[in-house]
């Protein structure tokens, strides 16, 4: 690659982005490419919302940072309040950072902590599940359970246990109810706890719908209320990652409202900035900050960006365009129909095996053959091969091989703007059965 920048890909040079125009990226080229994936479940208002790009001047027009080791600002305290009156039961307190593994190593470190200030130092193990991703940092690194990231780094991360994901489409088996699935899966965890030994486990952490490493995939019914039964029966903390599919994305505020359950931590980042600011947050329930507050009164952790003041003024203006807007609402109008046109498109396609998800985060598992479910061989690159098409075709989607076990499977997670039309879910289909088309 020519120039200075530490790209992506040492053999790629990418298109330069020069303007946005709500759910369009235009290049320096002047093509326009639709946002089907907002990148990576981010940009959920676009690429020009005028509101977030007022707040974030008016912000820097009177103090872009001030170190929170000195200062609040009005715009963290604001967004604090604003997302705590859209938590789930229980969660009071926001601990603002700068992105999703931020959000997430923040989650670790915290109920490590609150063990320690509530007498059980025992509690240190983390168990996670297969398939799940939680970020790139060594601590989130360790929890995610997707083989192909972690592979390479394993000589570096802590140990952690994985159980498999809730995965209807691949795991239940003939004449089993998907209720009677989701508990058998969901009882993994008892299983794994009392193979650890209960007094060292200390959380278990999952997406409520997994995103990148599986495609927009949620639980069956049932499946998170007996893992919420199993965390309060051994003390064990439920951190539960929304970082992808939280804030909206799923057509609720936060995913697991639709599970019907209460995490003791979520962590949430890209959809709260929106793309406009970078940032994160981890939240937690009163139960453990009173902990801390009782304990230390310190929690050992931090960074220099957290709190930020102007990245805490978009992710403001963000949630204020959830709720002034009805953009939830919009969500769930606008999945049904993105859902309903993935089907006639797809629904009989040889080679697609599942199409799955809630609200705009919607997966599509591509099949070698749909009776065995049998994948494509790997080498193929079918998944990249469709980015590359879907790309060149003005259609940005988000493609990931590795589906069911970090090596084998391929998906197509779609994770469009709040604002897509009618007219752009039929466009985002359309160039989707184009690359789709091209590839197999
Ligand atoms: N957790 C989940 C569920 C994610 O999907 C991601 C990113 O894709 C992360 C954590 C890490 O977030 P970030 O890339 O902002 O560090």
């Amino acid at each position: 690659m020519s120039g200075h920048i530490f790209g992506r890909s040492t053999r790629q040079s990418p298109p330069t982005a020069q303007t946005g125009d709500g759910c369009y990226i235009i290049d320096t080229s002047g093509k326009r490419y639709l946002d089907g994936s907002g990148g990576a479940a981010v940009s959920c208002l676009g690429h020009s919302d005028p509101d977030v790009r007022a707040a974030i001047h008016a912000q820097v027009d009177r103090i872009a940072f001030a170190h929170t080791g000195f200062f609040t600002s009005d715009a963290a305290e604001e967004l604090a309040d604003r997302l705590i009156a859209h938590a789930p039961d229980g969660i009071d307190r926001v601990y603002l950072v700068s992105g999703g593994s931020e959000a997430v190593e923040a989650a670790i470190k915290l109920a490590r902590q609150y063990c320690l200030e509530t007498g059980q130092g025992s509690r240190h193990r983390v168990i996670a599940r297969r398939q799940s991703y939680h970020g790139n940092t060594l601590g989130a690194l360790a929890a995610g359970g997707n083989e192909w990231r972690r592979t390479q780094f394993k000589p570096l991360l802590v140990e952690t246990s994985h159980i498999a994901p809730c995965y209807e489409y691949r795991y239940r088996e003939e004449g089993e109810s998907a209720f009677d699935y989701g508990q058998r899966a969901a009882n993994e965890l008892q299983a794994e706890i009392e193979r650890l030994g209960p007094d060292t486990v200390m959380a278990f952490i999952a997406e409520p719908v997994v995103g990148a490493t599986a495609g927009a995939l949620p639980a069956v019914e049932g499946y998170f209320r007996r893992i919420r039964e199993i965390c309060d029966h051994y003390g064990v903390l439920l951190i539960l990652d929304e970082v992808m599919c939280g804030m909206g994305r799923t057509g609720s505020f936060f995913a697991c409202e639709q599970d019907g359950i209460a995490p003791d931590i979520v962590t949430i980042a890209k959809g709260l900035g929106a793309g406009y600011q970078p940032i994160g947050a981890m939240l937690c329930s009163g139960k453990i900050y009173a902990a801390i507050e009782a304990g230390s009164g310190f929690f050992q952790h931090g960074h220099t960006y957290m709190g930020h003041p102007t990245a805490a003024a978009a992710a403001c203006a963000v949630v204020r365009a959830l709720d002034e807007r009805d953009l939830l609402a919009h969500v769930r109008a606008q999945g049904e129909k993105l859902d309903a046109a993935l089907r006639e498109a797809f629904g009989q396609h040889s080679h697609v095996g599942d199409i799955r998800g809630r609200g705009l985060f919607r997966g599509v598992e591509l099949v070698a053959e749909r009776g065995s479910k049998a994948t494509f061989d790997p080498a193929l690159g079918v998944a990249p091969k469709i980015k590359k098409a879907a790309f060149e075709a003005g259609l940005i989607c988000y493609p990931m091989q590795g589906t069911i076990d970090g090596q084998h499977g391929d998906h197509i997670l779609l994770a469009p703007p709040f604002i897509i039309s009618d007219d752009q879910i039929g466009e985002l289909v359309d160039k989707l059965n184009t690359a789709i088309s091209a590839v197999i």
